[in-house]
Order: C-alpha cells, then sequence, then structure tokens
C-alpha cells in the first residue's frame, strides 16, 4: 500500500478506538504523536529501512501449492478459516459470501513461500513483543498510562526508558505489517500479483490511495495546521468513500488460544484466498503457465461491485486488525 493509505490505516485505528471510547490510555498515548508518528506506517516501505532488518520478504507471505509431506498441515477448510479469522472481520464475511471458490480448493494445501523468519506474522509477533518490553521500560508519562505496574523501571537510566514519541512511532510500524497482510496480492506467489510491471497489485494501491487522498501524505500531515481531532474527522470521512462501516462497541481480543503470529497466519490466509475469488485460479493457475492479469481485466469496468467488495473488506480489516493488535499488547503488558 502506498504512504498516505498507511498513514490513514493507523490513524484510522486510532479514531476506532476513540469513537468506541475502547483503551483510553492508549488512544491518550498515540493520538498527540499521531501525526509524527505517521511516518512509522509507511517507513518498513523505505529502502533505507528495507536494507536494515525489514526486508522485502517481511512484507508478504506468499501462498502456493504445497507438494511435501505434510499436506494436512497446510490445509485450512474454509469453515475452519472463518471460525479462526471471527465474524467481525470483512474479509470472512467476503469469503463466507463467495461461492466460487469450491470445497475441492479448500482442501488443496497451500503453503507461504518464505525464508525462515521472513514474513508477515513474523513480522507482526517480533514487533508485538518488543512493543510489551518498550512499554514496561517506559518514562513517567508512559509508566503512568500502562496498565501493569512494575518497580524495576527504577533501575533503568531515566534517558534510556522508552519515549511517547518512540513507542508511537513503533505501534504505527506494526500497523503497517498489519495493513499489508490484508492486501491480497502480498499474500498469493502468482506472477500476477507481483509489484512490478503495472498488473493488479500496483493499480489497486493506487486506486486505494487515490481516495484516501493527500490529506494523508507526509508532508501534509507534518506541516498541517488542523488540530489533532480535525485530522481524526478527516480519517473518518474517508470511511465513505469505500462505504466503510465500523461495528460500535469494544474490539474483539485475538482468537482464542492465538496469540499474534498465529491471529496474522489465518489472516494471510484469508488474504491469498481472497486473491484467488479476484483472479480465479482456473483462468490464472498457480504454475503460473496462465495469462498474466491485468488490473482492467479483475476490477476493472464491469467489475465495480466487486472492487467494492474488495475496498470494503481489505480497508476495514487493515483497520481493525491493527487495533486489535494495539489493544492486545497494551492489555497483555507484562504477562
Ligand atoms: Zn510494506
Amino acid at each position: 500500500m502506498d504512504q498516505q493509505t498507511h498513514s490513514w490505516i493507523a490513524i484510522r485505528a486510532i479514531a476506532l478506538l476513540e469513537q468506541n471510547n475502547d483503551m483510553p490510555a492508549l488512544v491518550s498515548l498515540l493520538k498527540p504523536h499521531a501525526r509524527k508518528a505517521s511516518v512509522g506506517a509507511w517507513i518498513p516501505d523505505d529502502i533505507y529501512v528495507k536494507n536494515g532488518g525489514c526486508r522485502t520478504d517481511c512484507h508478504v507471505l506468499k501462498m502456493t501449492v504445497y507438494s511435501g509431506g505434510q499436506k494436512e498441515r497446510f490445509v485450512t477448510l474454509k469453515a475452519d478459516l472463518m471460525k479462526q479469522a471471527g465474524p467481525s472481520r470483512r474479509m470472512a464475511g467476503f469469503l463466507q459470501e463467495d461461492a466460487t471458490l469450491g470445497a475441492d480448493w479448500w482442501a488443496i494445501p497451500f503453503k507461504g513461500d518464505a525464508s525462515p523468519g521472513q514474513h508477515l506474522p513474523n513480522r507482526v509477533m517480533a514487533l508485538a513483543t518488543m512493543l510489551k518490553d518498550l512499554l514496561l521500560m517506559g518514562d513517567e508519562q508512559v509508566y503512568d498510562l500502562i496498565p501493569h505496574k512494575n518497580d524495576y523501571m527504577e533501575s533503568i537510566d531515566a534517558e534510556a526508558r522508552t519515549r511517547e514519541e518512540a513507542a508511537a512511532l513503533y505501534f504505527f510500524m506494526l500497523s503497517h505489517f498489519a495493513a499489508d497482510s490484508c492486501m491480497p496480492c502480498h499474500c498469493d506467489a502468482r506472477k500476477l500479483s507481483s509489484y512490478s510491471g503495472g498488473g493488479v497489485h500496483h493499480k489497486l494501491e493506487k486506486h486505494w490511495s487515490g481516495s484516501v487522498g493527500n490529506g494523508f501524505e507526509r508532508a501534509t500531515l507534518l506541516k498541517t495546521a488542523a488540530t489533532d481531532d480535525q485530522i481524526f474527522q478527516q480519517a473518518r470521512d474517508v470511511d465513505a468513500k469505500f462505504g466503510l462501516q465500523f461495528e460500535a462497541g469494544p474490539l474483539p481480543d485475538l482468537g482464542k488460544d492465538h496469540d499474534e503470529w498465529l491471529e496474522d497466519m489465518f489472516i494471510c490466509r484469508a488474504s491469498f484466498a481472497m486473491a484467488s475469488v479476484i483472479a480465479p485460479y482456473k483462468d490464472y493457475p498457480y504454475d503460473n503457465t496462465g495469462p498474466i492479469a491485468k488490473y482492467d481485466a479483475l476490477l476493472g469496468n464491469g467489475q465495480a461491485a466487486l472492487l467494492q467488495k474488495v475496498d470494503q473488506a481489505v480497508l476495514h480489516d487493515a483497520v481493525w486488525n491493527t487495533a486489535i493488535y494495539w489493544k492486545h499488547i497494551w492489555n497483555t503488558i507484562g504477562d
């Protein structure tokens, strides 16, 4: 996703917690720093950061047919994915409604084609675990906000403690990977999903950022005279451009017995299944022997209804999952 889409998703996630009066202490940590921390929402895509520990492989979990000896392990039946992703996720709703992926498709074993330690669920897990430690070692302002108190903080040099600004930046970085997991092309190993070549991946991201608009561009957010509340209102106003609706009330926790890694693994599987609906696997097989699909053929004229469903499922869940991960981290500090 483009810079402004990532910044919007993270700011919209804070606004979602705020409007639901969910996690007020977390909102009060993030909201005043949202503008500057918005850099964190897209910096993982910066080449400078990618040359560090945040390589391209960490932004994807590209699934393909598995032909090894543990086939059962890599099958997730539709009913199980619906349960694991939970009813609040629009991606699950999209797949529940879909009739193009039959029982034969759901019985195929699929596995992410990733280098060890380098894929989206690992990145989400790593940031979530580190954030809990960094928050426990927060400075006085952070310490006043976190729900778990301890006294070993006394032994950490005041200069070494985590400032609110730094914590906000890392929360925003986590939103980047939460959002990338929801992008179907990030979870599909077929050539048609690659970013280069002007295909569906690139054009779909441009479609989103065009609608999110310039208000969430880096330069605008850093120099705007708008108040935090005005920026949050702008973030909520974007909902109407995609027809997004967020449920009121407290957000759910991770699925039963899930940690962040497993939660994200199921989200990536849902994302891959969506890619297989957008580009039907019978026309565009996983062995790449079919034609390269173009955006116009899959989501262009005549496909407006499908495009709107994709927009709503991906963008709703990118915001929703970000807020769920943040809430879970905050509630499990010190566990
Ligand atoms: Zn990315």
